[in-house]
């Protein structure tokens, strides 16, 4: 056995638009048996195809403030006007399953994981090939109005600015690729 403590919590963080939901789908579907995907509750509203327990739990402002009172999430942040926070239980569900845990959330939420967990967590930040790359992929995407693809690509250069304090940096240039080097670096601590 390695004397370095094994990584069972895997942050995913990266500019809105860079692809850590589609990496992120991929490491899930080839990694069942090994990994889960942490299930966040958000005040966002739902987008199509986006299921309610799978994808994020979807809750009222109401019900989030009262999550964050009971002290029921281990990091919150309110991003682009909504909350987003993991739910402590995330983490029970995973040590009873014995799974890694992967988390897409924002880079403060990353560093709050690493915080409260420095042996168990790796960081790793999804960075877009450049700027322009990422503004045509959020376009594309056809998820947002002008308005928040502005403030989303606003944010972006903060979080590209603290991608210094990530473990490691994935460019998401050719997808394949990415999620290979990705998984490298989830198992690079397999026992
Ligand atoms: P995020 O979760 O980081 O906001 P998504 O995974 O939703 O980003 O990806 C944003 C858009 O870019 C999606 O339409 C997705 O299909 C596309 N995309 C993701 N990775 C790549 C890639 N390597 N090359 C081209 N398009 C990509
Ligand atoms: P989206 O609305 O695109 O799904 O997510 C917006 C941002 O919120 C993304 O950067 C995503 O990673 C982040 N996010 C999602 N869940 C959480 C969470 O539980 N905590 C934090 N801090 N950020 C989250």
């Amino acid at each position: 056995m390695s004397t370095e403590t094994r990584k069972t919590l895997i942050v995913l963080s990266a500019p809105s638009g860079a692809g850590k939901t589609t990496i992120t789908k991929r490491i899930l579907e080839r990694h069942p048996a090994e990994v889960m995907f942490s299930i966040s509750a958000t005040t966002r509203s739902q987008r199509p195809g986006e299921r309610d327990g799978v994808d994020y739990y979807f809750v009222t402002r109401e019900k989030f403030e009262e999550l964050i009172r009971q002290g029921a999430l281990i990091e919150y942040e309110e991003i682009f006007g909504n909350y987003y926070g993991t739910p402590v239980t995330e983490i029970d569900r995973a040590n009873q399953m014995g799974k890694r845990l992967l988390f897409d959330i924002d880079v403060k939420g990353g560093i709050s994981i690493r915080k409260r967990y420095p042996a168990q967590s790796l960081l790793i930040f999804i960075s877009p090939p450049d700027l322009a790359t990422l503004e045509r992929r959020l376009r594309d995407r056809q998820t947002e109005q002008d308005e928040t693809v502005r403030r989303r690509l606003e944010r972006a250069g903060m979080e590209m600015a603290m991608s210094d304090q990530y473990d490691r940096v994935v460019v998401n240039d050719d997808l394949e690729r990415a999620v290979a080097e990705v998984e490298k670096h989830i198992f690079a601590s397999r026992d």
